[in-house]
């Protein structure tokens, strides 16, 4: 069994609503179960050109998975996951009903064209480091992140900005 941390987004067809039943489902996972998650996460969409510029929030959160799988394995399962919310509500490319990013998966590096561990987006994202740490606490400190020091030293170095912590969710 790997600890994997996986990122979830989503910022259309209630994003709250998204997150809680991607939690759900990502406990149900086969071989797979969740250990705990971060709070939800609220931040304007970051500005990318050639998208809409008046796409609404984002929420966002991390969950802890305790998994049997192998990563191509989860990664498959985590895109069928987005599939599925996809298809609840057909909407136009930009915004999205449900993002799940597979950000570590234990101490492994990876570097499939397909699959790159760690996210290439953790190392620069608050949405991502924010609740990453929350869910991490006090093992922030020592925690390697393969290639690019400890987290505490990635969040040190990533304003927190806009991003506003939510209630937390049961
Ligand atoms: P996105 O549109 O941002 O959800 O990116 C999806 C694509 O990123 C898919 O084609 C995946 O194969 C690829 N990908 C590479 N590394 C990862 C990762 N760590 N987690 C999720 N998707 C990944």
């Amino acid at each position: 069994m790997t600890v994997a941390y996986v990122g979830l987004g989503s910022n259309l067809a209630q994003p709250e609503t998204q997150l809680r039943t991607a939690l759900i489902e990502l406990d149900a996972l086969p071989q797979s179960r969740c250990l705990a998650h971060s709070s939800l996460y609220r931040s304007p969409p970051m500005l990318t050109p050639g998208q809409p510029n008046n796409q609404p929030d984002y929420l966002n959160a991390v969950a802890a998975l305790d998994t049997g799988l192998s990563p191509m394995e989860l990664l498959a399962a985590l895109q069928n996951l987005e599939n599925q919310h996809h298809r609840q509500r057909a909407e136009r490319w930009g915004p999205r009903t449900l993002d799940l990013d597979l950000l570590l998966f234990g101490d492994e590096t990876i570097d499939l064209p397909e699959l790159t561990v760690p996210h290439p987006g953790l190392y620069e994202r608050n949405f991502v480091l924010y609740p990453l740490a929350e869910l991490l606490a006090e093992q922030a400190e020592h925690l390697l992140i393969p290639g690019r020091g400890t987290l505490a030293s990635l969040l040190a170095a990533c304003p927190r900005g806009e991003l506003e912590k939510l209630n937390s969710i049961p």
